[in-house]
This record gives structure tokens, C-alpha cells and sequence, in this order.
């Protein structure tokens, strides 16, 4: 074999071991030796670079300056076999179609090898332990908002709903607000339109109900809403807030105090101490708010956090927090939606849901609740 043909194969190329993937490998470098040694040679190397290819770019590469048409090292070889000697001719010609032969079934093994290498580095490996899917939950304000419906389910109402961008009509008009009322400056109240704002409480669902229904309604309107707040620790410009609306005859303030009770209860458990004092809105006569006893303080109005007593920081020494207003339904408002004062009384109460979660969970800071901070929300 002349050494010019074999010299075109690059040196630099990683040599692998053809035997393991022609078994037959031994068996038929042996049997060229015996037929031409040289051819041989070139044979072993030329296997042994196939084998070696590390992917399918470098195998074809090799193939190329193996077996290829023009330039390849047999190609060439079998080129040269018109010149040799008659005896030469023979021999040369059956070791090259051999060597080209088994060169060319080392190719295909070699790429069968790559392929499936590189399958199953894409496969599924199922004995790798298995990844836990990511799973929320509600946020506090919901499970705060479910607790609470679950609580007024049980005592015979059905949830509501009204629009969060309202007429003005429905948020103040028909809800007994005077013309003249500061809630419907633009200061505390986002406008839309001269006729159309954020609601600024859930209460338009109770005349939105009351209009579509006839009494007996007991029915409870959790939603978000909107006043136009300077944002701080205390206030967000929107909120969530839970208004109740009970109208039958001859309901009474009693029914409304016995139903606020078994509220705060169930917010704070079967000992929780509580007050109701009188106060105005717009849309009930008389108001009423529910206070219950500080759980800070117990009440007292003082706490001693360990740096001697001093007033009660959370309800500036009251003893008391303010929980939510009530109130027995305006005549007004019956009138507005077409019901008769003298037939039908009702009392209805609304609450704020951040309020609620703040006190329960000691929680300093409304604008978390609208955060998505995971580090928060993952608390509850
Ligand atoms: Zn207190």
C-alpha cells in the first residue's frame, strides 16, 4: 500500500475499538493480512477511526476520506489497480472490495450506535425521582371571604353579587345619601362618569336584589371596592367587603344583634366579648357598629409588653375594635326599591374582609394583601 493513500487520513483523529461493533472484526483484519498486508493496514486504521467518531458530523467526515467517490483512500486505491502487475491486480481488487465492504457495515453500525445514544439521552429516564408539581392555594382573603359564606350559609342565606363600576344612582341615591353627601365628592370616590363610579361598598346589591325580588330575602354580597384613599399602612384604595341583608316582617334589632353575635363568635371564638353603640349611615336608622373586646389587651386598654404597662397600642387603650356597621334598612331605601315600610322591616351589616384578617392574623400592613408576595401569602 502506498503510504500517500493513508497519509490523507487526518493523524489527529481518535481512534475506538471497530471489534465492538463488528465482532467479526479480528477474524477479518486477519484474513487481510494473509491476503496483503498493506491493505491491511490501511483497513485497521480506517476502521479504528470509525469507530472512533465521537458524533455523527465526525463518522461522516471520516467516511468521506474512506469511501468517498472521488477522494476517498479506496477509492483511489481501486483507481491505482489498472497499473499494478496482472498477479498484483487480482489480489488487490478482492482485499479492496473486501476492505470496502466492511468499512461500509462499520459505518452503519457505528451510526446506528450514535443514533440510539442520542435517543436516549432525550428519553425519559423514569428512575430519576419524580418532581413535585407546584400547588397554590387561596389567597387569605378568599378563605377568609368562604369562611364567612359558609357561616351565613348555615344561617340561611344566599349569596349575591351587583356590578363593581355602579351607577351613582344604586351606590348613593337609592341607598338614602343626601345630594350634598361628602362620599360623593370626587375626593373619596372614583368617578367614571358624572353618572357612574367604583362602587364604593357592596351595599348597591342590596337594592339591586330588592328590586329584582320580593321579600322574604336574606341574602349576603361579598365583593371588591373602591374609595379614592391616600395608600398607607391602614388604607388601600380597594378592598373587599361583605354586606348581609336580612327583610321579612317584623324583623327586629334583637334578630340583628343575636345574628352579630353569632358572628363574632365564630370570628373569635365562643368567649369573645362584645358591644353594640349606635352611629350613622346613610342607608340604616338607627346604625348600629359591633365592636369586640381587644385581643391585644382582653379588653383592658393596657398592655405590658415587657417594658412596663402603657395603653394598648392596636386599640389606643378603648379595649375595644371596631368589627362592623349594621344597621336596621332605612325606610328610605324600602321606598326606593319599591317595598312598603309599613310591611316589611330588615336589618343589614356589611364588613370589611382585610379588617377582619388583619386583626386575626395580627397582620400590620393592608397593602400586603394585594402584594403577591409569595413569602406573605404562602403564611396561610
Ligand atoms: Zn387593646
Amino acid at each position: 500500500m502506498e503510504q500517500p493513500l493513508l497519509s490523507t487520513l487526518d493523524p489527529g483523529w481518535g481512534a475506538g475499538d471497530p471489534s465492538t461493533l463488528i465482532p467479526e472484526h479480528a477474524a477479518r483484519r486477519a484474513e487481510l493480512e494473509a491476503l496483503d498486508p498493506a491493505l491491511a493496514e490501511l483497513y485497521v486504521r480506517g476502521a479504528e477511526v470509525l469507530a472512533g467518531a465521537a458524533d455523527a458530523a465526525a463518522l461522516k467526515e471520516r467516511v468521506v476520506a474512506l469511501l468517498g467517490r472521488e477522494r476517498g483512500v479506496v477509492t483511489l486505491a481501486l483507481a491505482g489497480i489498472p497499473a499494478l502487475a496482472p498477479e498484483q491486480k487480482k489480489v488487490r481488487g478482492r482485499g479492496l472490495n473486501l476492505a470496502k465492504r466492511w468499512l461500509e457495515e462499520l459505518e452503519k453500525a457505528k451510526r446506528a450506535t450514535l443514533e440510539q445514544a442520542a435517543e436516549s439521552r432525550e428519553a425519559l429516564d423514569v428512575t430519576l425521582p419524580g418532581r413535585r408539581p407546584w400547588v397554590g392555594h387561596a389567597h387569605v382573603l378568599a378563605q377568609i371571604r368562604d369562611e364567612l359564606l359558609d357561616l351565613f350559609h348555615g344561617l340561611g342565606y344566599s349569596v349575591a353579587t351587583s356590578p363593581e363600576v355602579e351607577h351613582e344612582e344604586y351606590n348613593f341615591t337609592r341607598l338614602n345619601f343626601g345630594p350634598d353627601h361628602p362620599a360623593r365628592d370626587a375626593h373619596d370616590t372614583y368617578f367614571v362618569s358624572p353618572e357612574v363610579v367604583l362602587r364604593t361598598h357592596t351595599s348597591p346589591g342590596w337594592v339591586r336584589a330588592m328590586e329584582e325580588r320580593k321579600p322574604p330575602l336574606r341574602l349576603v354580597f361579598p365583593g371588591r371596592v373602591y374609595r379614592a384613599e391616600q395608600v398607607d399602612a391602614s388604607h388601600m384604595d380597594q378592598f373587599h367587603q361583605m354586606d348581609g341583608l336580612f327583610v321579612d316582617r317584623d324583623v327586629s334589632l334583637a334578630d340583628l344583634k343575636s345574628t352579630l353575635n353569632t358572628f363574632a363568635r365564630s370570628i373569635y371564638g365562643p368567649r369573645v366579648r362584645t358591644r353594640i353603640i349606635p352611629i350613622y349611615f346613610p342607608f340604616v336608622e338607627p346604625g348600629a357598629q359591633l365592636d369586640v373586646a381587644c385581643a391585644i389587651c382582653d379588653g383592658s386598654g393596657r398592655t405590658n409588653l415587657g417594658t412596663g404597662e402603657q395603653r394598648c397600642p392596636v386599640c389606643k387603650g378603648s379595649g375595644w375594635s371596631e368589627l362592623l356597621g349594621a344597621g336596621m334598612v332605612h325606610p328610605n331605601v324600602f321606598r326606593a326599591v319599591g317595598y312598603d315600610p309599613e310591611e316589611v322591616t330588615g336589618f343589614a351589616f356589611g364588613m370589611g374582609l382585610e379588617r377582619i384578617a388583619m386583626a386575626r392574623y395580627g397582620i400590620p400592613e393592608i397593602r400586603l394583601f394585594l402584594e403577591n408576595d409569595l413569602r406573605f401569602l404562602n403564611q396561610f
